[in-house]
């Protein structure tokens, strides 16, 4: 049985970027969906009883399986994506200098990220990703995620519209500014850059 993960948040803690409303409905309604649907289309198959990254791996492509546990995958790891804002809260240590070499700073990083949310077309997901040694942004369709193409994610940005339409309404590109600048978790970057965390979801 896959349970929804809490946030490590309040609902009203990304406020102003991200409204109580829409945390309130991504994660308690949207989050929730995907696995209550994965739970009902897992049981009973080959994979029931594996952990959530395991099934996005394994489940195939393209099925309402695989769709469903990979957007379960995706939003805990946007939700880790993401904290409250702080001052001074941009990349450090050797992942600042990976950003330095890979973007030419985090202002080359904050513009490469918004013009790939922007450039998204239609529900999707904007990646920074680990290849190697080196850095890149890349952008995934639906329920699509990097996990699957070789590539170790260290932060995303939603960008289906239920993540902004409530606070932004068509706006993508304000949204995705607020997040970039203000609630990027790149501490969190940092534990998926080292190679330190093991999300299973
Ligand atoms: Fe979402």
């Amino acid at each position: 049985m896959h349970t929804l993960p809490p946030l490590a948040y309040d609902y009203d803690a990304l406020q102003p970027h991200i409204s109580a409303a829409t945390l309130k409905l991504h994660h308690g309604a949207h989050h929730r969906g995907y696995l209550d649907k994965l739970n009902a289309l897992v049981s009973g198959s080959p994979l029931e009883g594996l952990p959530l990254d395991a099934i996005v791996r394994q489940a195939p492509r393209p099925s309402p399986l695989f769709n469903n546990a990979a957007q379960a995958w995706n939003h805990a790891f946007f939700w880790n994506s993401l904290r409250p804002p702080v001052p001074g809260g941009g990349p450090l240590g050797a992942l600042r200098d990976r950003v330095e070499v890979d973007f030419g700073g985090p202002e080359g990083f904050a513009a490469a990220f918004k013009e790939a949310a922007i450039g998204v077309f239609g529900s999707g997901w904007v990646w920074l990703v680990r290849e190697g040694e080196a850095l890149s942004i890349v952008t995934s369709g639906n329920a699509d995620t990097p996990i699957v193409h070789g590539q170790t994610p260290l932060l995303v940005l939603d960008v289906w519209e239920h993540a902004y339409y409530l606070d932004y309404q068509s706006r993508r590109a304000a949204y995705a500014s607020a997040v970039i600048e203000h609630l990027l978790n790149w501490e969190f970057a940092e534990l998926n850059f080292e190679g330190e965390l093991a999300v299973h979801g």
